[in-house]
């Protein structure tokens, strides 16, 4: 069984429309793939009618952008939650249009220095979606600013940069209780990936456990080895569950579906300890 909980559509900062990614997942030899947009469940329904047509098992998911008191950014992704749950629906919904709000100031700032306008981002943006820096590294690429999103995000867009701007996240205990209130379960999403910023000290994994959660995300490429042996270390100790995950974007990302996988045991306890939807098979 090849499984893959944690991959993202055009819903969010990926590239492929959530059947597309579905697609992806089978061409991969897939036999489970999660969707997990970045603050949004709006690709669930068509996977799920993909997955069907295509025989694969489809996780539905969602990855919620965190930030603690010390502004260090967590990522938890949180698995067959009831989407219409109203404390999760509402905290969410504040933060996409925090995004919304911030990335139009990141672009002000941006435009005083390079060709890039609005309407240049919005032209990569779906309709309805999670709007981030991805799409405005997009918009760099097609003005000739940069040659891909991940020189972009090494440059112009990572969060020293003078155009970086913060938005709105809930804090991620927070986020853990009300992806528990929603029936969910909540895994900390590569917790140890130190390329991307400042990573959290024992306070806040110790606040995260408190709260609920139930899993680590231990294999994954931005997860230097050292972090993977004490996030092994700390789901023995504390009876966590440990994922592997490709964090797809389509062709967002060098980072392709499979590279990592999650064990069937390990899924079937995720689906033993949800209550809010369920795996589409
Ligand atoms: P934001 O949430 O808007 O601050 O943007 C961060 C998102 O950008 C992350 O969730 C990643 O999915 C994406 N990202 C980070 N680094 C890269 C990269 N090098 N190439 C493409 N996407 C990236
Ligand atoms: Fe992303
Ligand atoms: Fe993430
Ligand atoms: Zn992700």
């Amino acid at each position: 069984m090849r499984i893959d909980l944690h991959a993202h559509s055009n819903v969010s900062d990926g590239t492929e429309p959530p059947a597309g990614v579905i697609v992806s997942a089978v061409a991969a030899g897939l036999d489970a793939v999660a969707l997990t947009d970045h603050d949004s469940t709006d690709g669930w329904d068509s996977a799920a009618a993909a997955a069907r047509e295509h025989g694969i098992a489809f996780v539905p998911g969602m990855e919620i952008s965190c930030r603690t008191g010390k502004g260090i950014s967590v990522h938890l992704l949180s698995y067959l939650h009831d989407p219409t749950h109203k404390g999760l629906l509402e905290e969410i919904t504040k933060s996409k249009d925090a995004r919304l709000t911030r990335a139009e100031h990141m672009v002000t700032l941006l435009s005083e220095d390079y060709p890039l306008t609005w309407d240049d981002v919005i032209h990569h943006v779906a309709p309805g979606a999670t709007v981030g820096r991805p799409h405005i590294a997009d918009a760099l690429v097609a003005a000739g600013v940069v040659a891909d999103r991940t020189e972009a995000f090494t440059s112009i867009l990572t969060s020293h940069s003078r155009y970086f701007v913060q938005h709105y996240a809930p804090n991620p205990a927070t986020a853990v209780e009300l992806v528990r209130a929603a029936g969910g379960v909540p895994v900390f999403a590569h917790p140890v990936a130190s390329s991307r910023g400042r990573t959290v000290g024992q306070d806040t994994y110790q606040e995260m456990i408190d709260a609920g959660l139930l899993g680590v995300e231990v294999e994954h490429r931005d997860n230097p080895e050292e972090g993977r042996r004490f996030l092994r270390e700390l789901a023995a100790e504390h009876g966590l569950l440990m994922t592997g995950s490709s964090d797809y974007h389509g062709t967002g990302k060098p980072n392709l579906l499979g590279e990592n996988l999650t064990t069937p045991q390990v899924l079937a306890r995720i689906e033993e300890l949800a209550t809010g939807s369920t795996v589409v098979r």
